[in-house]
């Protein structure tokens, strides 16, 4: 049951459009990218790991070949570097594109980079995260719906990624008492994973009541905050629309208002905030 549309959410927040450009270019660039990685893997090999809080892309048991997706960002680099459409980001791209074609181990050296190797610092270090998880993520879609399929909920509850180890970006609250839950949701791989409705997902601080911000006619987004360490997650109180709620930029105006109050961005993003855009109002 989807209610909301990218256009109309963009028509209502106008200053969202030029974040939503780059999203749009990023989804344009990778379209037609080979197949991903199979869904079955020999799971069970990773379940001492797994119970151990190993994120799969760590595991030493269940080794996935990453090396295409180093591959697809390169292509990825060299399409936007000659999309006339990218504007701003085509330039990036192209001195991406000139520091990465003469280097034969680039499509290693890519994949371990985004998996937080800092041996290596790219040109354009932004642009090549976002390209980096756009290919990481569509590579990994059927690892990630067959982990979530393989894996015991109750036994993970931690406050990172089971499969890249990333914190989390955002929050879903799903389902009905008694049996509602609340999924941490992780910016890199889109994997979403069960954790405790009243634990801080960032200092672990278990609180009694969570001070929730509601915001008026956001489709259900709202910001609890922990009292604790002052960081917050931004959170889908709703089923449906997760491809535009939970995409992360979609909601940065959000970041904005919590910022001005106060309270720490501590999730783990690609995106920056923008400097220019106006926050939505308070409520009252
Ligand atoms: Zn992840
Ligand atoms: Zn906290």
């Amino acid at each position: 049951m989807s209610r909301l549309t990218r256009e109309g959410w963009l028509d209502r927040h106008d200053y969202l459009r030029g974040i939503a450009e780059v999203s749009a270019c990023l989804d344009r660039v990778a379209a037609g990218l080979p197949d991903g990685a199979p869904s079955l893997l020999a799971w069970d090999g990773h379940q001492d790991e797994f119970l151990a809080g190993v994120p799969l892309l760590q595991s030493s048991n269940v080794v996935i070949d990453l090396e295409p997706v180093g591959r697809s960002v390169i292509a990825l680099v060299e399409r936007l570097a000659a999309d006339p459409a990218a504007e701003k980001m085509a330039a990036e791209a192209g001195a991406l594109a000139a520091e990465l074609k003469h280097d034969r181990d680039a499509p290693g050296r890519i994949v371990s980079w985004l998996l937080g190797d800092e041996s290596w610092t790219p040109v354009a270090p932004g642009l090549l995260t976002l390209l980096g998880w756009t290919a990481m993520r569509r590579f990994l879609a059927s690892i990630v719906e067959g982990f979530a399929r393989w894996r015991d909920e109750e036994r993970w509850l931690r406050n990172y990624c089971p499969l890249c180890g990333l914190g989390p970006v955002m929050a879903q609250l799903i389902g009905k008492d008694p049996g509602r839950k609340r999924l941490l949701v992780c910016g890199r791989c889109a994997t979403r994973w069960q954790y405790k409705r009243t634990r801080c997902p960032y200092c672990e601080h278990d609180v009694e009541r969570t001070s929730i911000l509601a915001v008026e006619g956001e489709g259900g987004l709202r910001i609890d905050h922990c009292e604790s360490c002052l960081g917050y997650v931004k959170t889908y109180d709703g089923e449906g629309d997760e491809a535009l709620l939970l995409a992360d930029w979609t909601s940065l105006h959000l970041d904005l208002l919590a910022v001005g109050r106060g309270w720490k961005r501590l999730a783990s993003s690609l995106y920056a905030l923008p400097p220019d855009a106006a926050a939505v109002e308070e409520p009252a």
